[in-house]
């Protein structure tokens, strides 16, 4: 996302102040940690974990944008098929932060035929050392990388914060185990996942944006971004894949659900 994101947060004036008042507005947050596990002793537990539990262990608080408002006026449906990793380039603003600004429509962007489609900056993870702020669901499109492109219509956004005190080893560890289960969830192959860098944005120069500009060397993908793919890589491999499942090949996403509910 970077400094077209920064420019909006200035513009907006809101989000220093958002997080002054970030201590006490955690109503209505639903956190997935500690659901969903498999109960001890079941050989599901032997060499390595399920995705939900990898899910869980990133602890992914679900803060929605609200439905039919801002960012998700218009419902947009998608298909999964890439996974696009950005970083905010934002000092200022934590997890909770890009919450709060999206949820309260305060992300905007120009509006324009071949630029933004909805007026507002959408994506759909945020991650910071010790949390994973979810504001849309999986199956539904963002605005955060390509305007009209395959980055928008099939893939889901990945903003890993850059605070002030924020841990990036523990930020990309965080956002590689997020990376490795959606992988799963989806069924989609190490390729899919991409840096903001993969999608040409027509009409913009440079086309190719540095982002995540710390995972990029020159300005392009090289060994940094490679090392994290590696570090995605490690994490998909301990994920196990329930006989239940293995045996049938690829399960649609409900049906998976099913199966785990059922285990
Ligand atoms: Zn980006």
């Amino acid at each position: 996302m970077g400094r077209d994101l920064i420019a909006l947060y200035t513009a907006a004036g809101a989000l220093l102040a958002a997080g002054i008042m970030a201590s006490c507005t955690t109503s209505g947050i639903e956190s997935t940690a500690n659901l969903d596990r498999v109960p001890t002793g079941s050989k599901l537990t032997q060499g390595g974990v399920t995705e939900k539990q990898m899910f869980s262990e990133i602890r992914v608080v679900k803060r929605f944008i609200p439905k039919g408002r801002y960012g998700r006026k218009v419902h947009r449906s998608m298909k999964p098929r890439y996974i696009t990793v950005h970083s905010t380039q934002n000092y200022d603003g934590d997890a909770w932060d890009h919450a709060r600004a999206l949820e309260r429509g305060k992300l905007r962007a120009p509006k324009r035929r071949g630029g933004n489609r909805i007026g507002y900056l959408t994506w759909h993870f945020t991650v910071q050392q010790d949390v994973v702020m979810q504001h849309l669901p999986t199956n539904e499109q963002g605005e955060h990388a390509d305007f009209d492109g395959v980055g928008n219509n099939y893939s889901i956004g990945i903003e890993m914060c850059e605070h002030r005190g924020n841990s990036r080893t523990q930020t990309l560890e965080r956002t590689a185990k997020l990376c490795a289960s959606l992988m799963r969830q989806y069924n989609l192959p190490l390729r899919s996942v991409v840096p903001h860098y993969h999608w040409p944005r027509k009409g913009l120069k440079p086309e190719h944006k540095n982002c995540p500009h710390y995972l990029m060397t020159n300005g392009r993908p090289g060994r940094k971004w490679n090392d994290f793919l590696q570090m995605v890589k490690r994490e998909y491999k301990r994920i196990y894949v329930p006989a239940q499942i293995a045996s049938r090949g690829f399960a649609d996403v409900r049906e998976k659900e099913a199966i785990y509910q059922g285990l």
